[in-house]
């Protein structure tokens, strides 16, 4: 039995001699565990299309189990990406986002393009990576189900509070806040971009500027988010910080 499939992918693993185990995140399938027979060999035409963050028409064929790759045409390898580590070092954290937030054999067709997209972003239109990383982490918490509230401050309603609740994902004034936990500060600017990112048409994400102190506020806010609500920190995105401090 053999069928085609696309998708992105999102990690590679050595297996015995010259093969490689892809995760790569398809739409129609979720996350599929894809092995890459000889993938290693200099001679494999597997090669180009079945490294880290292609996306690539992939055909496969399922024996005893496992589903193995015949053939696969690369449809976007993102070159840009793969000539700059910082580049290289943020794309890698956005395939460990989603291989988090996806599931084996679980559709889910929104996942992909948002992926795909924050990648083109980031090496073809040269938006501001830090920007592209912010809506793209506000953007997968509302899709993980942790939409925040952003109406206004959660006591008293007031359009315009000054602090985001992070374990809440609620908005408040510094002067109504009482419980304790991180809150941190936004300006008008900054709670703009938050409303702008998790309400704008998928093809506009990117579609926005932010500078000094209210694209800090942003991408504190979105990083910080994330992290807390889904418990848990990543290895790729503490490696692209110690890039981006050198
Ligand atoms: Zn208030």
């Amino acid at each position: 039995m053999w069928r085609k499939a696309l998708g992105l992918v999102l990690r590679s693993v050595q297996y015995k001699e010259t093969d490689c185990i892809l995760t790569v995140l398809t739409a129609e399938n979720g996350l599929m565990t894809l092995k890459a027979r000889g993938v290693r060999r200099n001679s494999s035409t597997l090669k180009g299309a079945c490294q880290l963050l292609t996306y690539s028409e992939f055909t496969i064929s399922e024996v005893r189990g496992f589903q193995n790759i015949t053939e696969a045409t690369a449809i976007e390898m993102f070159p840009e990406l793969r000539m700059d580590i910082e580049l290289l070092a943020l794309a890698s954290y956005f395939a460990q986002l989603a291989e988090t937030l996806s599931q084996q054999d679980a559709p889910d067709p929104a996942l992909l393009p948002l992926t795909l997209n924050a990648l083109y972003a980031l090496s073809k239109l040269h938006k501001k990576p830090r920007l592209v990383k912010a809506a793209l982490e506000l953007r997968m918490a509302c899709l993980a189900g942790y939409e925040p509230q952003l109406d206004g401050c959660t006591v008293c309603s007031s359009a315009e509070p000054d602090r985001f609740c992070v374990s809440d994902g609620v908005l408040a004034c510094a002067s109504c806040l009482a419980s304790d936990g991180v809150h941190l500060p936004v300006s008008p600017p900054s709670l703009a971009a938050m409303r702008y990112i998790i309400s704008c048409d998928d093809r506009k994400l990117f579609s926005f500027d932010l500078t000094g102190a209210a694209e800090k506020e942003l991408c504190d806010a979105a990083e910080t988010y994330l992290l807390t609500q889904l418990e848990r920190g990543f290895s790729t995105l503490d490696f692209y910080k110690s890039l981006a401090l050198r």
